[in-house]
């Protein structure tokens, strides 16, 4: 869950996923519903269903209980060297070292490296550095988990003291060795190279409506987003201020007229019922800057053999939805006509 999340973010998630799923071999025959339902929201969705078959092969492969071998733990889906140093370090005080953008950012300022971090050779002296100091702290004697410790302090390091900006090297426990402070460079190191332009996408959303059900579909496996519920949606141009409402000015981006898997409708299947969206939900994924308009519409007399299914808002909210589209879900189940019917 900590993957890619912050802390604060994870908490309710592990809480709730505790309470339904407490051991192991809950986790491996739990429904992938169930699993997606518990995750909706976390975002990263290969994560749950990693975490799913790592559950499934640690009963198997381990008889339900979690090893403490490092190749063992790196063999199980969805852990990498980073995960598997983590839960060897911290969980089994082993010297196994960790890198990620904070500890990442602390090795940089300390011992003054100004090359690219994600550069291959300097990745692997910042590896050799992790591993060169949790060997060093294996040999403590007088503390009950130095590994353990050492691993948890560098990331806290950096996410609470040696932060992107404005680092507070006062506080800083490490200050005196600290090349980055005594050359005044904190503030440009780790040199990382340019961010990647973000690119604006738009997307419109139809919520069609009939006998109090509406029309939704479970994105199919092997595209973002596997196996979680949406309103149908096509793309259309990049998000303009001028193109923002002018929905019938916008193109199709399917190419040649033809649907791709994740991609079922044509926008040529729907008539807008409103003038106005239901709502407009801006995210990101990645580099991408999304803007997602939901609108009320009726299915088009062309659209015969359109994929989905007709669910009314309760069953809706059972199922795992997209972060992007349970706000769509949300803002419809507002809508007190709907809910009266539900
Ligand atoms: S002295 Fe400043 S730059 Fe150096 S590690 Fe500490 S907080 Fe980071």
């Amino acid at each position: 869950m900590l993957q890619q999340t912050q802390v604060k973010t994870v908490i309710p998630y592990w809480e709730r996923w505790m309470r339904e799923l407490p051991t192991l071999a809950a986790a491996a025959q739990a429904s992938p519903a169930k699993l997606h339902k518990l995750w909706e929201g976390l975002g990263y969705y290969t994560r749950v269903r990693n975490l799913q078959r790592a559950a499934q092969q640690v009963v198997v492969q381990h008889d339900g209980r979690f090893p403490e071998d490092f190749d063992a733990i790196l063999a199980l889906p969805g852990i990498g060297r980073y995960t598997a140093g983590a839960i060897c370090s911290i969980a089994f005080n082993q010297p196994k070292p960790i890198l990620d953008g904070n500890v990442i950012r602390v090795l940089t300022r300390v011992f003054g490296i100004t090359a690219d971090p994600r550069e291959k050779k300097t990745n692997t002296r910042l590896w050799q550095l992790a591993e060169g100091l949790i060997l060093h702290a294996s040999h403590i004697t007088h503390h009950a988990s130095p590994c353990s410790h050492l691993n948890q302090s560098l990331m806290e390091l950096g996410a609470l003291i040696c932060t992107p900006r404005s680092p507070n090297c006062a506080a800083c426990s490490v200050n005196r060795l600290c090349i980055a402070r005594r050359q005044g460079l904190q503030e440009q190191l780790p040199k990382l190279a340019k961010p990647i332009k973000p690119t604006s996408r738009r997307f419109l959303a139809f919520i069609v409506e009939r006998n109090g059900k509406l029309l939704v579909r479970q994105r199919p496996a092997g595209v973002v987003n596997a196996h979680l519920w949406e309103f149908p949606n096509v793309e259309v141009g990049a998000a303009t201020g001028r193109a923002r409402h002018s929905v019938r000015a916008a193109a199709p981006q399917s190419t040649n007229g033809a649907r791709r898997t994740d991609a079922p409708y044509q926008q040529s299947d729907f008539l807008l019922s409103a003038t106005r969206p239901v709502c407009v939900i801006k995210h990101s994924i990645t580099r991408y800057r999304i803007t997602l308009e939901a609108w009320r519409a009726q299915l088009a007399d062309s659209s015969t053999g359109i994929t989905g299914h007709w669910l009314t808002p309760n069953q809706l909210h059972r199922l795992a939805f997209t972060s992007a589209h349970k706000r769509i879900l949300d803002a419809v189940s507002a809508n007190a006509s709907l809910r009266k019917r539900s």
